[in-house]
């Protein structure tokens, strides 16, 4: 990822130890985001046209969950984008898969995984939430479920994508790099000006990946959770260790016991580190989080993962604390 370069100075949290039954308190610290609404915040360099896409729903009062599914759609339609929907890396046999769930302020949700040929995921796990009794569908039964619903089929598969599997078929090594765009998830989350909060979550999943590998992504509590008494939050970065830990869910139900929404990203990441030492030192996670009244906060386990805000007053890139620095 490049040219995303907006820091904001660690606060008073950023120093705080937690001692053994100590709940951080709320702090005036910039980073855990000013309680406003309507806000919209989403992983990596790509937020900032994603936010801009779902702002005009959330500027017209509209819901939350239309402003999440709007936004993500600007990062699956884009060619460039590496990471998400048309142009994404496919798997070590050339197919793009793609993973993708959604979550309302009632906290219904859809998800799809294993996705092949349909531009927008998120739209299907759209469906899949409000026309279906499931909460799920995959693969090929996901794909018919879409063209029944009216999606078109298309090749994911770009020029510029197929350039670099057959460069990657040259050493076919499996070894997702940090922050190097093979995977780079868009997960949104927004608060509208009613106060309802919804999310989504939508990849291409891991570069290189086995044929019928899942992420974390499309995993409601894992890749995305969403509880609009408390709050939401959602996961970039390598799913098999947000899966793990219920990355998504562990940081809502942190934030149930009073952790703003940095702190409880952190605690989310400490977590990581502890349980996969010998691990976490050549992965990248990371973590962002929204509170039921506006607060945010992310947390990573290294360097250079950013998140795009916006709000009334803001529309910026900031970059996260890490673990490692
Ligand atoms: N979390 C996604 C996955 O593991 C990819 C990413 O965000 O980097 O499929």
């Amino acid at each position: 990822m490049s040219g995303r370069r907006k820091f904001i100075k660690s606060g008073v949290l950023g120093g705080l130890a937690l001692g053994a039954g100590s709940l951080p308190t709320l702090s005036c610290a910039r980073e855990q985001g000013d309680s406003q609404k309507p806000v919209v915040i989403s992983t990596w360099r790509h937020g900032m046209e994603a936010n801009a896409g779902a702002w005009p729903i959330l500027a017209a009062n509209g819901r939350a969950v239309d402003a999440v599914e709007k936004g993500v759609m600007v990062t699956e339609a884009d060619p460039n984008n590496s990471t998400v929907g048309i142009g994404g890396f496919p798997d070590r046999d050339g197919n793009v898969t793609l993973d993708a769930c959604i979550m309302d302020e009632f906290e219904n949700c859809g998800s799809v995984a294993f996705l092949q040929n349909i531009k927008h995921p998120i739209s299907v796990a759209r469906k899949v939430m409000d026309d279906t009794p499931h909460v799920m569908l995959v693969g090929e039964g996901a794909r018919r479920f879409a063209v029944e619903k009216g999606f078109k089929e298309e090749n994911l598969l770009t020029p510029k994508a197929e350039k670099a599997w057959k460069k990657w078929l040259t050493t076919k090594n499996y070894k997702p790099i940090i922050n190097v765009e093979n995977h780079d998830t868009i997960g949104m989350l927004a608060l509208d000006s009613n106060g309802n909060l919804s999310g989504a979550c939508t990849t291409s999943g891991a570069a290189w990946k086995m044929h019928g590998r899942v992420g974390d992504s499309p995993i409601i509590g894992a890749g995305l959770f969403v509880d609009n008494e408390v709050g939401a939050a959602t996961a970039t970065g390598l799913g098999e260790f947000v899966i793990k830990i219920c990355g998504a869910h562990m940081i809502v139900e942190l934030m149930r016991q009073g952790y703003p929404p940095m702190e409880a990203c952190k605690e989310a990441v400490e977590r990581i580190v502890r349980k996969y030492k010998k691990d976490y030192m050549d992965l990248q996670v990371g973590f962002l989080a929204l509170s039921k009244s506006g607060e945010y906060g992310a947390h990573a386990i290294h360097k250079g993962f950013d998140y795009a805000v916006k709000s009334n007053s803001q529309n910026e890139l900031i970059d996260a604390k890490s673990y490692t620095g």
